[in-house]
């Protein structure tokens, strides 16, 4: 089988040199051209010997997921659907502002937690996507960003021509990475934190940890892991302010519930990059939205450093919800911040390509481990 050089992190990368009796220096070269010259055809690697050349091109490939669209949104945000094989595809959103730009990357084929009002938790979970399939998103967007043209103003709005939008105000590069696409990335760990240990390497992309956000709903004994293995920021959906109602919405809540949950919290700010956890919470009209709701998250979260991120619901059909009204985000909002708790209210972007949080549906194909229940092992 061809190897995909995307697979490998610098760990593995050096191994793969020293198997077909390469230095380590090799590896680091590598890495360079793949990851920060965004460069897939081994011959153009010049600083490689020819021979080397020739060994690699013989063995291994750099094979990002194929892009099958992109859309651009006339706020600039962009979205890729990619080809991940068997029908599925995944997707991943660039999200520019002026002081940062933001990818937002998936790690999974679907997802097997099932939450209520998630568009990909209800298509199911198909698997686990690979190393290069995560990495890929981030090289591809990479590419896809230092190609675009300046800008050029549609002048009949069709897709072809906002292909060429690029508001000037904004920063084009890559700056953070959020895992916040579809599936739970600690429930594919291995991949995940490889993938994550080239984001931050600086032979690789050279992010920093405080600029890549792990978003996970949940999987406590895997938070402890990754603040040993990969310590990133850290953004856990809570969604609720208590057992009960946190139960329903995200089922994983019956296995690892509410207290077990804000104690890995603590035990995560201990290397955590940043000194308080985000918390996210979707506001659901008359579900988790209320005065006296807010007032018990207030309490919920009295000994644990962290931030409010209330993200308004994005509906898709047949969800059997609806997003809560501005001004009840608005009294919710500030039942938070009067007790010293920063809360911001997620910005919806890229509305007209349906980029926002929850509608990054992709394709689930062949649901092999569709669960009723919602609640299900998973690696830990
Ligand atoms: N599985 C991880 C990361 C992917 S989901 C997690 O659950 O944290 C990223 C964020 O989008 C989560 O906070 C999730 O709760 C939120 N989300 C899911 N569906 C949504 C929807 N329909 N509208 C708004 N946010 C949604
Ligand atoms: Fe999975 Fe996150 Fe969606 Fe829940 S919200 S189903 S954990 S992707």
């Amino acid at each position: 089988m061809t190897i995909n050089l995307l697979d490998f992190d610098a760990k593995n990368l050096t191994g793969f040199c020293g198997e077909i009796g390469e230095k380590p220096f090799r590896a680091k070269q590598l890495l360079r051209w793949i990851h920060q010259s965004g460069e897939a055809d081994f011959d153009d690697m010049s600083n490689l010997a020819k021979v080397l050349r020739e060994k690699l091109s013989a063995t291994a490939v750099v094979k990002p997921p194929e892009v099958i669209s992109e859309h651009i949104s006339t706020d600039g945000t962009r979205k890729w659907l990619m080809n991940v094989g068997s029908g599925n595809g995944i997707e991943a959103v660039f999200i520019p502002e002026s002081r940062r730009s933001t990818l937002c990357i998936s790690s999974q084929v679907g997802c097997a937690l099932a939450c209520t009002f998630c568009s990909t938790g209800r298509q199911g979970f198909n698997r686990n996507l690979g190393v290069a399939e995560i990495i890929g998103q981030l090289w591809w967007a990479n590419k896809a960003l230092a190609t675009t043209k300046e800008e050029v103003v549609p002048e009949n709005n069709s897709i072809s021509e906002i292909k060429q939008v690029r508001p000037a105000e904004h920063n084009y590069k890559v700056s953070n990475v959020v895992m916040m696409g579809m599936g739970e990335p600690l429930a594919n760990f291995e991949n995940v934190v490889s993938a994550l240990d080239l984001m931050l390497d600086d032979n690789a992309y050279g992010l920093s940890r405080r600029r890549v956000t792990v978003s996970t709903s949940g999987l406590v004994p895997a938070i402890d892991r990754l603040s040993e293995r990969c310590p990133v920021a850290l953004a856990v959906s809570l969604h609720a302010p208590n057992d009960m109602l946190r139960d329903e919405l995200v089922p994983i809540n019956k296995k690892y519930p509410l207290k077990e949950l804000l104690a890995a919290c603590q035990r995560y700010l201990k290397t955590a990059p940043r000194n308080f956890i985000t918390f996210e919470y979707i506001m659901l009209a008359g579900i988790n939205d209320s005065i006296s709701q807010a007032r018990e998250l207030v309490k919920l979260v009295k000994d644990t450093p962290c931030k409010f991120n209330l993200i308004p619901f994005n509906p898709f059909p047949n969800s059997g919800y609806k997003c809560s009204s501005s001004e009840a985000i608005r009294q919710f909002r500030d039942v938070l911040m009067q007790a010293g708790l920063i809360s911001t209210v997620r910005k919806t972007r890229g509305d007209d390509i349906d980029a926002a949080c929850g509608q990054l549906a992709g394709r689930v194909l062949d649901r092999t481990r569709r669960t009723n229940q919602g609640v299900m092992e998973v690696a830990s």
